[in-house]
């Protein structure tokens, strides 16, 4: 029987990208989203995957999301926490507002995910999660304070899910991108973009999704099982922690 994972933000950009690259595996993989329909269809027809749409943030939006995924495809093999926004400013103008947006989706939403799927992965003695962090979680960011904590909490949620987790053959890692090209990183001014970000990418270039999704399909694998607790930084040599 094929495994089923989930991808939450799995419409468009890295999501999209793990999304497929799971498929292409042979796993049923289920892709979720927040609101843009246009273009969670326009990814549906294209590859067949079956999108859902909730809000990660909103815990009982997720329950009943993770329910309908089981219904639908069966119990959840694989999570990828991928969903995630920023809201940049920096501290001196940071709103409550933009901190709680990005806190709620970029680190509630790891919580409410894996809280719903652990008990079945728990019973199954099986289970792999992958969450999505960020070079900038590793080592700050101007005007991402809010961003940083977040994908900064997801480090330290992923060492202590991968300890309680382990007896289970439950994994659980995170990947740290650095800057890859998509919307997300096309809203950055050409200007920073140039002057500020592509000089310190060792190997000249932006990313793509598709070396994000290769490290998940990797971590994803059932014989992936030795690796856990483990930060993957996959970032041109942008940022090598020791
Ligand atoms: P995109 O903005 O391209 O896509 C984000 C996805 O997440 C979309 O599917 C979006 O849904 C979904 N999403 C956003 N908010 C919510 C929410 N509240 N509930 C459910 N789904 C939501 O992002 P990227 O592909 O660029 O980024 C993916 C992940 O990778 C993020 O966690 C990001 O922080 C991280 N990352 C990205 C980097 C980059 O360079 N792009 C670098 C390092 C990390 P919808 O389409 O409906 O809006």
């Amino acid at each position: 029987m094929a495994r089923v994972a989930v991808v939450t933000g799995g419409t468009r950009g890295i999501g999209e990208a793990i999304s497929i690259a799971l498929s292409r595996k042979g796993y049923r993989v289920a892709a979720t989203y927040a609101g843009n329909d246009e273009a969670a269809q326009r990814f549906s027809a294209a590859t067949g995957i079956p999108v859902y749409k909730f809000d990660v943030g909103d815990y009982d939006a997720c329950e009943k999301a993770v329910a309908q995924v089981t219904h639908d495809l069966g119990p959840i093999d694989v999570l990828v926490n991928n969903a995630g926004i920023t809201r940049d400013a920096p501290l001196h103008r940071m709103t409550r507002a933009y901190w709680g947006d990005v806190i709620r989706t970029n680190l509630d939403s790891a919580f409410n995910m894996t809280r719903l799927v652990i008990d079945s992965m728990r019973g199954r003695n099986f289970g792999r999660i992958v969450n999505i962090s960020s070079i900038n979680g590793r080592k700050g960011q101007f005007g991402q304070s809010n961003y940083a904590a977040a994908k900064a909490g997801l480090l330290g949620f992923t060492k202590a899910v991968a300890l309680e987790g382990a007896a289970k053959n439950i994994t659980c890692n995170v990947i740290a991108p650095g800057y890859i090209n998509t919307e997300m990183v096309a809203a950055v001014p050409k200007d920073i973009l140039e002057s500020k970000i592509l000089p310190f990418i060792p190997v000249g270039r932006l990313g793509t999704a598709e070396e994000i999704a290769r490290c998940v399909v990797f971590l994803a694998a059932d014989d992936a099982g030795f690796i856990t607790g483990a930060c993957l930084d996959a970032n041109g040599g942008q940022y090598i922690a020791s």
